[in-house]
């Protein structure tokens, strides 16, 4: 007779944890208990020894399919002669580490039973069970008990309640448990008109979208609003409604089959739409949807994944739906009930609304499958708040992100958490959910501020850096935007002290000079330290960051250092006046910013390749220039200089303006200025890295996700010998910003500010 003390470490809570091990215990005949403790779960085991080792060996090798287990650290102990095994009540000591579940798509047990007239969740919207259902969008507190849930309001009526106590039901220690007997309900309200019961309002909201109505409908992480996709009418209300000219709306397709109409899958990319986390995946467009992503021959697609979902398509609902985050603008999604009512209420015609609070919003993730398998455009339900990295922190890290597409990471316990996307921080109610998603990662894991080390971008006007440098914590630490984009990709694999040449691409982040830059490469590591080695010529960038939303303004500044230019208001620039506008302030010297961002430098070659236009969205000018370019076969490259530390973007513009004014086809041009950006880059790395024999590149930031680039660089470099390292756990965009600064902060801390950071 023997017996062990367990403690498993990961994504242990929330997914049927306990009683796996429950069962487990049973079948061998093994005494003692288990429970969910502050850092994952904790077994006491006592038997003969040969069952123990056989626990041990199907501990890991058969655990339940959403639980990710990381550690599991077994110590023998005295047999205390327990007689039987048992589930015990959680223990809550201070500071949990325990990581959350994300939450879980509705199973194929459940979903049977959920389409089954003679099952009693026949069409209950809230069916679940350990191996699916809500977790991180209901969790309150930790541990993970339904005392700690947005189900706490509901008890169990007794069919729930027997499932919830017998370790052989599915059921078994489920925390949102519920039946329509017993539990919450969705409605349906449109003006005058108040639908309860399940079936009825599901029915009218599925009728009422085949009629070419908006709707809100509160999903898991959030309220989505929806509309027919084929309706090209209700798409363009919806446009107009949501102050949304031409960003791309998500879809949602039925099933897998009609998903594989709507968009060209591959075998990566189909596994990815059906993965647990059910996210938004970009593929080429088969089908023509008019105002669902104007302009551009990808589309995001989603698969079902709340019961609501399923039941909205079994009731009737059109096959492909616009499935869109219910905000106005770029504001935050909408998951509180009366802030849903009120914001939205001029742009949908009914709501489809549930009575299970939302703990907090988490939006749909969207990832594209891409040169160097999937990757994160933004990073949110079903992934957060999973760990993304281990980092050697001696405290308490919080690292705030950057501006645009925030996110904040917390460190602790040497984890790494990154939270779901919040969004720009533009607006109040942007502003508002990054504080609250500070207050809630804080509290849910119990982290005390006076220990914590903060960590912020060193812009001094973000608003994330006024908020870090107003938390009352003792530690604060800046950290440059794109050193944190490097250090991002460099976390995600925990070398730290690997010497890398490091390449940030981007649109804008404020440098050690204070100028706009964008198109750096650094030398280092992360725990030495990232030397400045290389960068785009600096151009002038009037009007600053306001520039951003005007290609011509842009290309004014780009232009300014080219001889011999063509008349740009004649055909075929037919630059607007803006660009003339542009050039007066760069004439008399005024509003002038020097910067080195490679993102405006796209922004000039969309310009002259015909997006003389505002922009109305981030990156939207880089996205038309890669589709154009995709519309041609690789081609030679235009020049793209580099000397003495610097790549020279003058014969490249010169070459484009030469072969337009010569007629040659845009998408050829747009194809070697894309195979020219990458010959170049190549010329850059192939030199820094021979200089100090390094063979680690890494390339981030938010250029990065033009997968025209990376097919070309990774083409180039990896028969040189270089490993290319890209994100792939974190966005390359400013999403993946908040890891890469607690990353860099935490060796700071470590070395007592040694290294440039
Ligand atoms: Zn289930
Ligand atoms: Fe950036």
């Amino acid at each position: 007779m023997g017996a062990y003390s367990i403690k498993v470490r990961g994504v242990v809570q929330g997914v049927g944890f306990r009683p796996f091990v429950y069962r487990l215990a049973q079948t061998r005949r093994l005494t003692g208990w288990v429970l969910n403790g502050d850092s994952g779960v904790e077994i006491h085991l006592e038997g003969p020894e040969e069952s123990l080792q056989l626990f041990l060996n199907e501990l890991e090798s058969r655990s339940p399919a959403a639980a990710r287990v990381t550690a599991v650290q077994v110590s023998s102990v005295e047999p205390a002669g327990f007689r039987d095994f048992a589930i015990r009540e959680s223990e809550s000591r201070a500071q949990p580490t325990a990581r959350v579940s994300p939450d879980l798509p509705v199973c194929e047990d459940c979903l049977r039973e959920l389409l089954d007239p003679r099952d009693r969740r026949f069409g209950y919207p809230y069916i679940n069970c350990t191996n699916c259902g809500p977790r991180y969008s209901v969790i309150e507190n930790l541990p993970y008990d339904r005392a700690n849930t947005t189900m706490s309001a509901w008890g169990l009526d007794d069919d729930c309640s027997a499932q919830y106590r017998d370790p052989a039901n599915r059921r078994f220690h489920a925390q949102p448990v519920a039946c329509p007997r017993c539990g919450p309900h969705y409605f349906l309200s449109s003006t005058g008109e108040v639908i309860s019961g399940d079936e009825a309002a599901i029915r009218r909201a599925a009728q009422l979208l085949s009629e070419g109505k908006i709707l809100a409908i509160k999903g898991l992480g959030g309220y989505h609003l929806a509309c027919d996709a084929r309706n090209a009418e209700a798409v363009a209300s919806l446009r107009t409604r949501k102050f949304r000219k031409e960003k791309p709306f998500a879809l949602m397709a039925r099933d897998i089959d009609v998903a594989r109409n709507v968009v060209t899958l591959g075998t990566e990319a189909e596994e990815l739409l059906r993965s647990p986390a059910r996210p938004i995946v970009l593929a080429p467009a088969r089908l023509d949807f008019p105002g669902v992503a104007p302009g551009n021959d990808e589309l995001g697609v989603m698969l079902p994944y709340a019961p609501i979902h399923f039941l909205l398509f079994a009731a009737g609902a059109l096959e492909v739906l616009v499935m869109t985050s219910a905000n106005r603008s770029s504001e935050p999604i909408a998951y509180r009930d009366e802030e849903a009512k009120e914001r939205l209420d001029e742009i949908a015609d009914a709501f489809l609304v549930g009575e299970r609070p939302i703990a907090r919003r988490v939006e749909d993730s969207v990832l594209r499958v891409g040169a160097f398998g999937a990757a994160f455009l933004r990073r949110s339900r079903g992934y957060a708040p999973g760990a993304v990295a281990t980092i050697p922190a001696e405290r308490p890290i919080l690292a705030l992100g950057a501006d645009l597409k925030n996110t904040i990471a917390l460190v602790l316990d040497g984890q790494a958490f990154v939270s779901q996307h919040i969004g720009d921080l533009e607006h109040y109610e942007a502003h508002r959910a990054l504080a609250e998603t500070v207050e809630d990662l804080l509290s849910m894991y119990k982290v005390p501020l006076d220990d914590l080390l903060v960590v912020h971008d060193a812009h001094p006007q973000y608003f994330s850096t006024v908020y870090a440098l107003k938390l009352p914590a003792r530690s604060v630490q800046a950290v440059q935007h794109h050193r944190a984009h490097i250090a991002s990709a460099i976390a995600e694999r925990g070398a730290w002290g690997r010497e890398v040449i490091g390449v940030s691409f981007d649109g804008a982040g404020y440098g050690d000079d204070g100028s706009i830059w964008g198109g750096e490469i650094f030398a280092g590591s992360v725990r030495g330290g990232f030397e400045r080695v290389a960068h785009l010529r600096a151009a002038a960038l009037p009007g600053g960051d306001a520039a951003a939303s005007f290609p011509v303004q842009a290309a004014a500044g780009f232009l300014c250092q080219l001889d011999n230019l063509p008349d740009l208001s004649a055909p075929p620039f037919s630059f607007p006046l803006r660009y003339f506008d542009s050039v007066n302030l760069l004439q008399k010297g005024v509003r002038l910013f020097p910067t080195t961002s490679m993102g405006r430098l796209f922004d000039t070659a969309a310009a002259l390749l015909g997006f003389a236009r505002a922009t109305t969205f981030e990156g939207q000018s880089a996205i038309w220039l890669e589709q154009l370019a995709r519309k041609s076969p690789r081609l030679a490259p235009y020049p793209f200089l580099f000397e003495r530390g610097e790549l020279d973007f003058r014969p490249l513009l010169e070459a484009i303006i030469h072969d337009r004014v010569r007629g040659r086809n845009p998408a050829e041009i747009a194809q070697s200025f894309h195979q020219g950006i990458a010959c170049g880059l190549t010329n850059a790395l192939l030199d820094l890295c021979g200089r100090r024999a390094v063979k680690t590149v890494v390339l981030s930031g938010g250029v990065f996700q033009n997968e025209q680039l990376l097919a070309a660089l990774k083409g180039l470099l990896e028969p040189q010998g270089f490993e290319i390292w890209t994100n792939l756990a974190v966005p390359c965009n400013d999403g993946g910003i908040s890891l890469g600064q607690a990353a860099l902060g935490a060796f700071q801390d470590m070395g007592r500010g040694l290294c440039p950071i």
